[in-house]
């Protein structure tokens, strides 16, 4: 078994393995803590957990690092608005991300590095760039030099010159040699937060963040880096220059990119306003499970156009797997001898399931085999030709499904338990006249498309319909 993955530096999928055997270090670059996340973003968080699931069950250990920028213009802003300090401000959206993975099924990464939280490291990086000559000081702002670093482009294979594919450029950058570089640690402006530090008072550029928390959590050279392709530049172009021009070592062996998540024909995103969150397809009764199933549907190199049509049609399919895996539990209570012509067939499924996702996460190719397993469960359940063997093999291939997709066949059944036991501390808080309590619940569960209705005989819920 090997892994192959495309690696954008090369622009060719490649063998993986990762530098220290059986361990691989990851780093994901995460969200702005600003608002609530959308479907596009959790596109590409979603699936680095398939990365990370499939890792660990081709038997690697994954440490897996996924930044929060909770100081930016954006947060400084809107905190500014909202009346908070930027740190009450971030911390709710904060909360709300991990609200988000949890209803998601997204495994926790062993580090959630804040920015703030970083900044001592992130000036020794600047004044590591200052001695070696990479990075100048204007006004108090810091700016990394990019005729410095003749590799400068090839991650995006921009010529650096051109000016070509300036896509993002920060707001606050004030006197600069050359246009194309970029803000290391920007000096204070009026009433912003910011940190007195030994280069001075100022706060972090965004890259410079990323290069000092991967580094000192990871390693200097460590195995995969990962974003959405709009990520490629300017921020982890950005990213390499810092870190490699810092330290003189490769900085990242693999970088992998997910395509976006569009919506007629452009990119989800804040700015265009075409976005969609958890909490609004929550609202409209749909299930995170569907979600979860719809965004790791397909390839992540191909862009994914988001509809509600599709989005009935993933839940349609796990309503096939879930009713599949009732029958499958009914069959066991009285199976039919050994059986054996089943299982076969499924291990054949399973070695292709595998063999696709280790194909650069092939998700529709290993879909298409489970499907197909599907139906051959049904036709010899149908026929009453379902053994041990059968049963064990089958379990072994949902077993195999779920912990990749992080979606368990059948699993519907302990989210009504989940519920039921919401809806009992909500009638513990209110006997104890604790309302507020109750209340939040109840929104909890309406967030998650579950309606209460107090009637006589008790609690009664439903799902909002879609
Ligand atoms: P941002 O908060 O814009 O930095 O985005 C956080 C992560 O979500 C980054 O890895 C982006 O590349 C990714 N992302 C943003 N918009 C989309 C989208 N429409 N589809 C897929 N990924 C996205
Ligand atoms: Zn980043």
């Amino acid at each position: 078994m090997t892994l192959r993955f495309h690696n954008t530096l090369t622009r060719r999928e490649e063998a993986f393995e990762p530098l220290r055997p059986g361990e691989v270090r990851l780093y994901t670059c995460g969200p702005t803590v600003y608002d609530h996340a959308h479907i596009g973003n959790f596109r590409t968080y979603l699936w680095e957990d398939l990365l990370r699931r499939h890792l660990k069950l081709r038997g690697h250990r994954v440490t897996q690092v996924m930044n929060l920028t909770d100081v930016d213009d954006k947060t400084i802003a809107n905190a500014r608005s909202a009346g908070l300090t930027l740190e009450d401000y971030t911390r709710r959206y904060i909360d709300a991300f991990f609200e988000d993975l949890d209803a998601l099924g997204i495994e926790r990464a062993e580090h959630y590095p804040r920015a703030t939280a970083f900044i001592p490291e992130i000036v020794r990086l600047v004044q590591r760039l200052l001695q070696k000559g990479h990075v100048y000081e204007s006004r108090g702002s810091f700016y990394f030099k990019i005729s410095s670093f003749p590799h400068y482009g090839r991650l995006s294979r921009l010529d650096a010159a051109s000016g070509a594919g300036q896509s993002r450029i920060d707001s606050d950058e004030y006197d600069k040699d050359n246009p194309r570089d970029f803000a290391v640690w920007k000096a204070p402006r009026d009433g912003e937060p910011f940190w007195q530090t030994e280069i001075g008072p100022g706060r972090p550029g965004w890259h410079m963040e990323c290069s000092a928390m991967s580094m000192h959590l990871l390693g200097e050279t460590f195995d995969i880096h990962t974003g959405g392709v709009d990520n490629i530049f300017p921020h982890h172009e950005n990213e390499i220059a810092q870190s490699e021009a810092a330290t003189g070592k490769p900085f990242v062996r693999y970088w992998m990119h997910a395509a976006h998540l569009i919506v007629d024909g452009e990119k989800m995103s804040k700015s265009k306003g075409n976005y969609l969150t958890l909490r609004d397809l929550a609202a409209r009764g749909y299930d995170m499970r569907a979600i979860r199933f719809m965004l790791l549907s397909v390839h992540y190199r191909k862009p994914l156009n988001f509809t509600f049509e599709g989005l009935s049609q993933a839940q349609a399919a796990l309503t096939r797997l879930d009713d599949l895996a009732g029958r499958i539990e009914q069959a066991a209570a009285g199976l039919q001898g050994e059986g054996g012509a089943l299982a076969a067939t499924a291990g054949e499924r399973l070695r292709g399931m595998l063999a696709d996702l280790d194909s650069d996460l092939n998700t529709a190719g290993a879909l298409g085999h489970l499907f197909e397993l599907v139906r051959e469960i049904h036709s010899a359940l149908d026929s009453g030709q379902f053994g041990r063997r059968d049963l064990e093999a089958v379990r072994e291939v949902l077993g195999a499904f779920a912990s990749v997709f992080g979606i368990r066949p059948g699993q519907r059944v302990d989210l009504d338990a989940e519920i039921e036991s919401a809806i009992r501390r909500r009638s513990e808080a209110r006997a104890r006249r604790d309302f507020d309590e109750a209340d939040r619940i109840r929104d909890d569960l309406l967030g998650h498309g579950i309606v209460l209705e107090d009637t006589p005989q008790g609690v009664r819920w439903k799902r909002k319909s879609a």
